[in-house]
């Protein structure tokens, strides 16, 4: 890039000028392919559809849409008018709903026929006015009273284009206030920590709605003015056709998408000599899935990708060239434009190898949040985001991640790393996926507790378990309670919601024998 686009917009302009003709977006489940040309007009009259109903530069416009093609149309049309976009996750119960929009207060919700009965429902209690969109039933393009003449709104990079809801896994969603200037260095450093260029083919099968989908994918294929392959789910058959048949060359994902595709689907029966990229993020990568997923996809780059929402992305990634096995038990190095620190709890640096909280600083690091003062001013401080995620840095400069600080488990004085815990579960043959947490104990204040799911067919004991990591862990890490579970509770993103594994007994009183 000789000249760094300073909107949304003019990033997509680039796009349309570089490559009118080629197709900007693939929906395979509806049969819709639109090409620049095409999906630049669309943007225009959705611009002009929303100025004419009312909503105007700087206001607010909730976008609760599916993976389809309205989702990216509206996005771009809210940066061509000077609208700031709110995208909600689709899986919202009407509570949540309601309190998203309470939080956002935005002048319309821009959204698809399947959640009217969402915006109608009590729970949500809101009254703010619904547009449809739905360019199958001509909606609003075609309404005869919308001028479409779009609105031409000077934007500034310092300008907010979107607020982006973190995934709520510790608590209610917070929104960062994300600038134009964030979402486009966002898109450009995946371009540049994933040596990817013009034309680039991406498949989407994460929700939009997220910054995985919308800047990971979305925003960086048309960095490079490329094809955004959008499939709405992420059934495993269909994501390696799809890969076979758009000639994929980058994908990132949770690290479900390719641990199922790789169980339930034969990665044999097809063609996947065009996948270059699998990128995974949002969650840990089982460490016994990396092996078997080098097998089972040869020839296709396994990048770890850790990034948040306040990031707009991507942080820290593990390149192909780096994955040394050295390295394999890191997560990589920080992308170019992030610097990294380790802080104690008094948040002053410390050296090497050190485990702290994980702050990072750099363009892609929004600073706010939306009406929370008191959770911007804990969480940002002098540029720098302090990441609520516990870390340690090598001496040459790579990032192991131990889990949410709130992952760390004090059991009588001494500290257990929960991803430790569970990197020695999930290598037992039996298990198919296991997530670490604690429960309260009088006397030692946290004891472990291991909920794992078992791989199909097998039945596990808990004595086997606790034998296992009897063998491989230091006693103290050893977890008190494990529950076998058939699936662990998760949210959209692929994140495990640990505040919902309980020790089992203690929903009948308290467990005997759990003080010492
Ligand atoms: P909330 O802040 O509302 O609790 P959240 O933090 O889950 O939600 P996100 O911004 O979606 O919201 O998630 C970011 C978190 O996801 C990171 O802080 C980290 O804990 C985890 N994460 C992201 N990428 C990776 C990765 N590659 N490996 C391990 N964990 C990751």
């Amino acid at each position: 890039y000789v000249d760094r686009p300073d909107s949304l917009d003019a990033m997509l302009r680039r796009a349309v000028a570089t490559a009118p003709d080629r197709e900007a977006f693939v929906y395979p489940d509806r049969g819709v392919r639109v090409t620049y040309r095409e999906f630049d007009e669309r943007v225009d009259r959705l611009a002009a559809g929303l100025a004419a109903n009312g909503v105007e530069p700087g206001d607010v416009v909730s976008v609760l849409l599916s993976n389809r093609p309205e989702f990216a149309e509206t996005f771009f049309a809210c940066a061509r008018g000077g609208v700031v976009s709110a995208p909600i996750n689709t899986r919202v119960s009407p509570r949540e709903f309601g309190y998203l929009l309470g939080d956002a207060d935005p002048a319309c919700v821009v959204t698809e026929e399947s959640f009217e009965a969402l915006l109608d429902s009590p729970d949500c209690g809101t009254d703010i006015p619904p547009i449809l969109v739905d360019s199958d039933r001509g909606r609003p393009y075609a309404d005869p009273s919308i001028e479409e003449t779009p609105p031409s709104v000077p934007t500034a990079a310092d300008d907010p284009a979107s607020l982006l809801y973190t995934s709520g896994t510790t608590g209610e969603p917070k929104g960062c206030v994300a600038e134009h200037f964030h979402l486009v260095n966002g898109a450009l450093n995946y371009r540049t920590c994933f040596d990817t260029g013009d034309g680039l083919r991406t498949l989407v099968t994460v929700p939009l709605f997220h910054v995985a989908g919308l800047v990971a994918n979305l925003l960086h294929t048309v960095a490079n003015a490329g094809t955004t392959v959008v499939l709405d789910g992420s059934d495993p058959e269909r994501f390696l056709r799809t890969i076979e048949d758009e000639r994929i060359e980058f994908v990132l994902g949770v690290p479900t998408n390719y641990v199922l595709a790789m169980e339930r689907a034969d990665p044999t029966a097809y063609d996947l000599s065009s996948w270059r990229i699998a990128a995974y993020g949002g969650a840990p990568m089982p460490a016994d899935s990396i092996g078997r997923l080098r097998d089972a996809f040869p020839g296709v780059a396994l990048c770890d990708a850790y990034g948040t929402t306040e990031t707009v992305g991507g942080l820290v990634t593990m390149c192909p060239d780096e994955r040394t096995d050295d390295y394999a038990h890191t997560i990589g190095l920080p992308t170019p434009p992030v610097e990294l620190a380790v802080v104690d709890d008094e948040r002053e640096p410390l050296g090497p190898n050190a485990v702290g909280e994980l702050a990072v600083r750099g363009p892609i690091v929004v600073q706010e949040y939306l009406n929370r003062p008191a959770a911007t001013e804990s969480a940002f401080d002098g540029g720098w985001y302090f990441t609520g995620d516990l870390a340690s840095v090598t001496e040459a400069g790579f990032v192991e991640l131990k889990g949410r600080s709130r992952d760390k488990i004090v059991r009588g004085g001494e500290n257990i790393y929960a991803l430790d815990v569970e990197e020695v579960l999930v290598v037992h043959d039996g298990v198919l996926e296991a997530s670490v947490t604690s429960f309260p104990d009088a006397v030692l204040g946290e004891r472990v507790l291991a909920a794992v799911v078992p791989k199909p067919g097998v039945r596990l004991t808990e004595d086997a378990l606790w034998e296992h990591c009897l063998e491989n862990l230091a006693d103290y890490k050893v977890p008190e309670l494990f529950r076998i579970l058939d699936e662990l509770p998760k949210n959209p993103g692929g994140k495990v919601l640990k505040a919902d594994i309980v020790p089992e007994p203690l929903k009948y009183g308290i467990r005997a024998g759990t003080s010492e």
